[in-house]
């Protein structure tokens, strides 16, 4: 394909894309299809001639639409909010044209630079001090990853670098919650920790958040049986109901497990002065955009005690996927474990200038930081805040109606935009009664109840929720924060589940 070519397909590409999102609200939210129905729409070998852009395009609106879950759909309110700001999209669709590799600063020094000042920019806008150094990853689940192998490499002095995982005379220990997103036991397993080393600290029952004094009698306990604690993750914003752990409580168990504050005797204090500090993660994928706000910044207090960070863009902010900041405080650090300065990659400018590929896993990388550039240039600061403050004030009046009817309630505690519920009838209807009678239901009743009103209105394609399980039994998250959704989405979403609980 030419240039020219090019560029009256990509008018039409435009044009396309621009009325799919213009009418997103016009198609059913989750994608009404069978499994493999999007398969078995293509032929099963590849094409040996050419087809215009145009019968592609028709094949695009046949073969693919039809299996897109619409999750910029304004009655959208499964998992969390994936935002695309089309404004974002320029920027993506920049990143794809100019075609640039990023394996070094020679590569593309604008690659590196741009990203330098975007992360920097967003540092400034999260509200976090010029000691934190960003890069960004292709998601959360990625920088957790490299976070544990950094604290990996800090607890056991780089010797697991050096003689591999047979090297290691004591276990290294994680701790984390059973509120922290599943990828967080994934980077752990991955590296190297071992199922048996991740520890799950008790959390609040109320708040799900994770319990401090729980977390240094875990810590306690390994180190007096001869094990090494390495890294704690915090949620801030856990997947299920947006818990918070507190992290500067954490950073403060953290200093005394490692400095000697809590234990007593010479021997000890020698002991702890010989721990290196223990990695703090701070894992804000979904709550971080939050922090645009000065007002939620309390929700994280403390942060600036952690060792790294991530939060994603791509989610409740709007870039496109993929997008996730990573931000460390020690770069030496990060380097001294992700770098390897093969020959053919040195050159004259090293040491003046940013490798991006010594601070994470991938050599080459894409052009992400221009979607965030485009979409702070063509939007502005004010009007992100503007719209996550809509969806802040809308989870509230939500959680406002649930509380006020009667068989509903509002299950935690609602710290941002997510909405976690159930409903109890209070008169029940069995097979065989006459009338509805008073009983209340039975646990496995209740369950049942709540997957039939959920799946009500997931199939019926106007709305679409999560259920998910809290305390083992299912409730239902509410997430909001698609940028097209506005209060009046939100009532007719409370309508519609008002009306799915009426058997
Ligand atoms: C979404 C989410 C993740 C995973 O994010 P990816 O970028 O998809 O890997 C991790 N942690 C939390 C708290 C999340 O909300």
């Amino acid at each position: 394909m030419d240039a020219e070519e090019f560029r009256s397909a990509g008018h039409a590409l435009i044009d396309w894309i621009a009325d799919h999102r213009a009418a997103v609200d016009e198609r059913p939210v989750l994608a009404p299809i069978d499994p493999h129905d999007v398969q078995r729409s293509f032929p099963t070998a590849p094409p040996a001639a050419p087809i215009e852009f145009n019968e592609l395009l028709d094949l695009l609106e046949g073969r693919v639409v039809p299996g897109l879950t619409e999750v910029q759909h304004p009655m959208h309110f499964g998992w969390f909010p994936s935002n695309a700001s089309l404004s974002s999209v320029l920027g993506d669709i920049t990143s794809s044209g100019l075609g640039q590799l990023g394996i070094s600063w020679e590569s593309s020094p604008a690659i590196t630079e741009v990203e330098e000042v975007m992360c920097d920019w967003l540092r400034q806008l999260v509200g976090l001090s010029d000691r934190w150094s960003g890069t960004i990853h292709d998601t959360a689940s990625t920088a957790c990853f490299v976070g544990l192998l950094v604290a990996r490499e800090r607890a056991s002095a780089l010797e697991q670098n050096r003689g591999g995982l047979q090297n290691l005379g004591k276990p290294l220990v994680v701790y984390t919650t059973d509120h922290a997103h599943s990828s967080v036991a994934k980077a752990a397993l991955l590296a190297g920790y071992g199922w048996d080393n991740i520890r799950v600290v008790d959390s609040d029952p109320v708040t799900r958040a994770m319990l401090p004094d729980a977390l240094a009698a875990e810590i306690a306990n390994d180190q007096a049986n001869d094990r090494t604690p390495a890294a704690v993750v915090a949620s801030v914003g856990s997947t299920g109901t947006t818990a918070i752990d507190p992290v500067d409580e954490i950073a403060t168990v953290l200093e005394a497990a490692t400095s000697g504050g809590t234990s007593s005797g010479e021997a000890s204090s020698r002991e702890a002065s010989r721990r290196a500090p223990i990695w703090l993660h701070v894992d804000a994928a979904m709550a971080g955009s939050a922090m645009l706000l000065p007002e939620c910044r309390h929700l994280w207090k403390g942060v600036e005690r952690s060792d790294s960070i991530s939060w994603n863009p791509h989610k409740w902010m709007g870039t496109i996927l993929d997008c996730s900041l990573f931000y460390v405080r020690d770069v030496d650090e990060l380097q001294s474990v992700m770098s390897t300065n093969p020959s053919y990659l040195q050159s004259v400018n090293d040491g003046e200038v940013t490798q991006y590929r010594d601070w994470g896993i991938p050599l080459g990388r894409r052009f992400r930081s221009l979607k965030l550039w485009f979409q702070l240039e063509l939007e502005g600061v004010e009007a992100i805040q503007a719209r996550l403050r809509r969806d802040l004030a809308n989870a509230a009046w939500l959680a406002e109606q649930v509380e006020a009817e009667d068989g509903w309630e509002v299950v935690a505690p609602v710290s941002l935009q997510t909405v976690c519920v159930r409903h109890r009838p209070t008169h029940v209807t069995r097979a065989g009664d006459t009338a509805a009678d008073d009983t209340p239901m039975t646990a496995a009743e209740a369950e049942d109840h709540t997957l039939r009103w959920v799946r009500a209105i997931n199939d019926s394609g106007r709305a679409y929720l999560t259920p998910s399980k809290l305390d083992d039994a299912w409730m239902v998250r509410i997430s909001i924060g698609v940028e097209a959704t506005e209060r009046h989405h939100v009532e007719a979403l409370w309508n519609l589940m008002k009306e799915s609980v009426i058997e």
